[in-house]
């Protein structure tokens, strides 16, 4: 097995939920491996950390992110090694449903959606500190100023909360990410020229949602894990 292999299996033989055969197989890397046993030491400290939260529904904000940017990582990994072992015909691994097909020239491409909701999962304020934390958009908007290749926009949505951003990458062009509270929930808006949405669709990433739509020569798309249709509505009602 290599490292790739045991950092998959690790949180379920932290649980001791492996099969008899494959837990073996960990044990035996993990006796010759220290970047390994590290990792299988910080991902059980994490557990035990939530374990000990008085709330084990509710772990604080960090936490809960961390493990999700970490299962979503994993989840992730498995998905290009099934679609490797399948080969390239085969790559039918992520359930993207296009809700909203109309005439979609040029679709997202799936690891294009998987990337940005591995970029929501990693930048939300509760992974890591935003660059500009306010709810205003002019604040937020003129921190992006010269730091972005077009005019920084900072939407405010019905219902929303902004919260602040930080600057992104997407396919190479410098982008905004913003953030806002809905429902409980963070939810990030990426803003940039980059992005192939043609006409405003949802597609589903597993537990997620990524609404986009265009605005002259930027796209907006907005990720969380409220309903396809309330991000669309968010999005749709977005003030710009
Ligand atoms: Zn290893």
């Amino acid at each position: 097995m290599t490292c790739a292999h045991i950092t998959d299996h690790l949180s379920e033989w932290v649980d001791g939920e492996l099969a008899t055969e494959v837990a073996h197989a960990v044990d035996t890397h993990l006796a010759t491996c220290a970047s390994c046993q590290a990792r299988a030491h910080s991902m059980r400290a994490l557990k035990h950390a939530i374990a000990r939260l008085p709330s084990r529904e509710s772990p604080p904000g960090a936490v809960q992110a961390r493990l999700e940017a970490l299962r979503f990582q994993q989840s992730r990994r498995r998905a290009n090694v099934a679609a490797w072992l399948m080969g390239a015909g085969a790559a039918v691994v992520i359930g993207v449903v296009a809700l909203y097909v109309k005439g979609a020239a040029h679709p997202p491409s799936r690891q294009f959606l998987e990337d940005l909701v591995a970029d929501h999962l990693r930048s939300v304020p509760e992974s890591m500190p935003a660059e500009v934390a306010s709810d205003s958009p002019v604040v937020v908007s003129r921190f992006f100023l010269e730091r972005v290749p077009f005019q920084p926009l900072a939407p405010l949505m019905p219902e929303a909360r902004l919260l602040g951003g930080r600057l992104c990458r997407l396919n190479g062009e410098r982008s905004q990410l913003l953030f806002y509270a809905a429902e409980g929930q963070t939810l990030s808006l990426f803003i940039s020229r980059a992005g192939s949405f043609e006409a405003a669709r949802c597609d589903a990433v597993r537990d997620y949602y990524v609404c986009g739509r265009r605005s002259g020569e930027l796209t907006l798309m907005l990720v969380g894990a409220l309903p396809a249709e309330t991000l669309q509505r968010l999005l749709s009602k977005a003030v710009l």
